[in-house]
């Protein structure tokens, strides 16, 4: 993330600085029982997507070794509060959180959800829910694609949309990866 930041806007180089600041953790535990259990990401920014219409790619895919909707955990990247919680047609059963800097971290395809709900306040590396296979369709659709997490990071802070890879930030977390038991 730190390459070209100079060509950046200040409106930018302020976002990402915020989006390091407040991302603590790798949204997606590793398995202590289970090292299979793995999952992968690659750099799909703005890969083009198909569903009803064409529109690009604005965040990282992480998908699962073992294609089981309900078994990988997520946890919140940052702090912050719940601030959407709910069906989309494209994202499923989505989370969104805003961290303490105004970072909008969105959480797509979820299977369920822990016991949180619209309003709460969360700690990085919390529990959110299970990772899954839901969206592309009305509510409750599930097995549209394969299971993963799909993470989106935005802002509004200039008042207008900015959104970042979440690629980088993702390869950044992986060395402050969570080890829960599941398998
Ligand atoms: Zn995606």
């Amino acid at each position: 993330m730190q390459k070209d930041r100079k060509l950046l806007s200040e409106e930018c180089r302020t976002f990402l600085r915020q989006v390091e600041e407040d991302s603590v953790y790798f949204p997606v535990p590793a398995s202590s029982l289970d090292p299979s259990l793995s999952v992968s990401y690659v750099n799909s920014w703005m890969y083009e997507r198909n569903y009803k219409e064409k529109s690009s790619h604005e965040g990282t895919d992480i998908m699962a070794a073992r294609n089981e909707r309900g078994l990988y955990p997520i946890v919140s990247i940052s702090d912050g509060t719940v601030t959407n919680l709910g069906w989309l047609e494209l994202g499923g059963w989505r989370i969104g959180i805003t961290s303490p800097h105004g970072v909008y971290y969105y959480y797509a395809h979820l299977d369920s959800y822990a016991d949180i709900k619209e309003g709460d306040t969360v700690k990085a590396g919390q529990l959110l829910g299970f990772m899954g296979d839901s969206g592309y369709g009305p509510e409750g659709t599930k097995g549209e694609f394969d299971v993963h997490l799909h993470l989106g990071i935005y802002s509004w802070g200039t008042g207008e949309e900015i959104s970042v890879n979440p690629y980088y930030l993702l390869r950044f977390l992986e060395s402050s990866r969570l080890k829960y038991q599941y398998s």
